[in-house]
């Protein structure tokens, strides 16, 4: 049925989003907006800008009786599968991306940042005004609100930890600020407490302690060391899977000797055995192949289910 529906959408795309002036593409190239650099194709991508024309193109959506969509920041966790995306992709690689600090509890400040915020922006806006606790975002070229969805983060520190609260907008069109009570934050994930219907996070507040650059530099420079243990120079999706209970899946990969070990163009990184690489030419079926295999001799030969870390569309 959405496919139906989506291909109505689209014929008057041209002219709908046009009018509202609203970015889109038809027919986009999903391998272009994920760090995996392959995917499958979206019939429609629509990049807001704020949330006025996100809402627009929410109800857009709606006068078509699509019911959803994907939402996609960086693309630095998401893999595109082979096949067409049958709903349209809303993207916030164009969205708002302002970044402001002001007041807070005692010598906290809060920062305030639209979700379009790339986390490499947001670090060097951090440590250029003397913020501590946000060194565990070195090397990740997500977004602030894929940060807040995934809870990104350490074995140190995880996003979660600084939020104080989000801004979003439900699929429904309702908008509104959530505290930090009702933000359930756990390994790679956020939920709202409450909430039974998808949302968009739209702007982030971060409570931040200021911290001396000798620190804050001592701090980074321990997350500098991350280059040498992991492919950071390589298209992949940072780790594929989660860390079993008190164990690394790295760890795992390479005991059950899958380092090094491809399919087609993607391959188990030689320096860090939880990162899937594609070395020039992988399609998302050869990521996803992998995956099943190195899920499938984990389970065989260790009896521990690997889970996956990563989003699949
Ligand atoms: C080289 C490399 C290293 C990495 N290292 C780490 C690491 O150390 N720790 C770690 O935790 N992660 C790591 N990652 C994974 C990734 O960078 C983080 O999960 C990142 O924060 C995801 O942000 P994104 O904007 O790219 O989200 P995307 O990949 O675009 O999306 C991830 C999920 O968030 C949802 N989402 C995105 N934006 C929004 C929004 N505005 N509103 C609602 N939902 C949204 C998407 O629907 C999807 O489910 C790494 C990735 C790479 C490529």
């Amino acid at each position: 049925m959405d496919k139906v529906l989506l291909k109505a959408l689209k014929k008057d795309a041209a002219g709908a989003f046009k009018t509202a002036g609203i970015e889109f593409i038809e027919k986009a190239e999903m391998g272009s907006f994920s760090s995996m650099k392959t995917g499958g194709f979206a019939d429609l991508m629509v990049f807001p800008k704020d949330d006025a024309e996100l809402l627009a193109a929410m109800r857009m959506f709606e006068a078509y009786g699509l019911k959803g969509c994907h939402v996609i920041g960086g693309g630095t966790n998401v893999l595109f599968a082979d096949d067409k995306i049958c709903l349209p992709v809303i993207s916030f690689k164009k969205f708002n991306a302002r970044i402001e600090t002001g007041g807070g509890e005692g010598c906290e400040k809060v920062l305030q940042g639209g979700s379009g915020v790339g986390l490499s922006r947001n670090l060097n806006y951090l440590v250029k005004n003397n913020f501590g606790g946000c060194g565990f975002f070195l090397g990740h070229s997500g977004d602030l609100g894929g940060a807040v969805r995934m809870n990104a983060g350490s074995r140190e520190s995880v996003t979660g930890n600084l939020v104080n609260k989000i801004e979003i907008i439900t699929y429904g069109g309702k908008k509104f600020t959530v505290g930090r009570g009702r933000l359930k934050f756990s390994y790679r994930n956020m939920e709202i407490a409450g909430l039974n219907e998808n949302c968009f996070i739209t702007g982030v507040y971060l409570s931040l302690r200021p911290s001396s650059r000798e620190e804050i530099m001592g701090r980074i420079g321990v997350y500098k060391g991350r280059k040498s243990s992991q492919p950071l120079g390589d298209s992949s999706l940072g780790c594929i899977f989660k860390n079993p209970s008190g164990e690394s899946a790295g760890r795992i990969i390479e005991e059950i000797g899958f380092k090094g070990y491809s399919r087609g163009d993607a391959a188990v990184s030689q320096k860090h055995a939880n990162f899937i690489i594609n070395k020039g030419c992988a399609r998302p079926g050869d990521v996803t192949s992998l995956i099943k295999i190195i899920q499938e001799k984990a389970m065989r030969a260790r009896g521990i289910a690997l889970n996956t870390e990563i989003k699949i569309i």
